[in-house]
């Protein structure tokens, strides 16, 4: 077998851990405002943006019509936006794209039940290709609310997860930034309907990031606060000798480094 070269390593944490390439059709914005977002701050830090002028997705028609190259074997889309029903047909085109050219497509969402029905009947025949990867940090709406207030709710994301695998599409859930003090609500309310694995990690640089997307307000400050109480290395080691032999779980980069179980880069 010929060992294809795609170019440099990437450094494995992040979106890089999930998949080789990630693809996106944004210029800047997200929908969903989520008040940790890193995009969000890598805008306002790198590129001058205002956080005010991030609340909406905009699209790159560039990227969007663009040829899609085989960089890897795995891609992951979308990095830098979610997937909502205001531009459904343009996510619709490119994750059509990207299953013509690419051996694995995960596509990761707080998903919107519209947009993952639409997926799921755009693509019958990639079942075999294509993943789905849900992010649900907590098991509690109103958290939920909290960090992510324009995002999908709870129980529509297990609907969509429930709706993907009893489709008999590959489902995945991402627990990260992981927004309770254990993982273990979540892991009992999406097992039933996860195929693939299960990704627990914490949120990092929360307090720069909340702060540089412009929530400086003393509850996000105090909530912050609890969750690195609660994701202290000592309570993530207890977290993770209850959980490490479960063969679904995989420990985000940032959980391991924490423990030891890898050496830092
Ligand atoms: S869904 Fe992702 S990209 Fe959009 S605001 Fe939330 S964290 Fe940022």
């Amino acid at each position: 077998m010929t060992n294809i070269n795609y170019g440099k390593k990437k450094r494995l944490t992040g979106f890089n851990e999930l998949a080789e390439v990630k693809m996106n059709i944004s210029k800047y914005g997200c929908d969903y405002k989520c008040r940790y977002c890193f995009n969000t701050s890598l805008c306002v830090w790198g590129r001058g943006f205002d956080p005010a002028d991030l609340d909406v997705t905009v699209i790159d028609r560039e990227k969007l019509n663009a040829l899609v190259e085989l960089k890897g074997d795995t891609v992951i889309y979308p990095n830098t936006h979610d997937i909502t029903p205001k531009h459904l047909e343009a996510h619709l085109l490119f994750i059509g794209k990207l299953l013509a050219v690419y051996p694995k497509v995960t596509v990761i969402s707080k998903p919107n039940l519209v947009c993952i029905r639409a997926i799921c009947e755009a693509f019958p025949e990639h079942k075999d290709k294509l993943t789905f990867l849900f992010t649900i940090g907590t098991v509690d709406d109103k958290v939920r609310e909290f960090w992510e207030p324009y995002a999908p709710g709870i129980p529509e994301r297990v609907k969509c997860l429930k709706l993907a695998h009893d489709l008999g599409f590959k489902t995945s859930v991402i627990s990260e930034p992981l927004l309770d003090e254990t993982p273990d609500g979540v892991l009992q309310m999406v097992k039933p309907y996860v195929s693939d694995v299960i990704w627990i990690g914490k949120g990092n640089m929360m307090m720069q990031r909340v702060s540089c997307n412009g929530h400086k307000d003393p509850e996000t400050k105090a909530r912050v606060k609890q969750l690195e109480v609660w994701h202290s290395k000592a309570n993530l080691e207890v977290i993770y000798q209850r959980l490490k032999d479960d063969p679904q779980i995989r420990w985000k980069e940032n959980i391991q480094t924490i423990l030891g179980l890898r050496q830092p880069k």
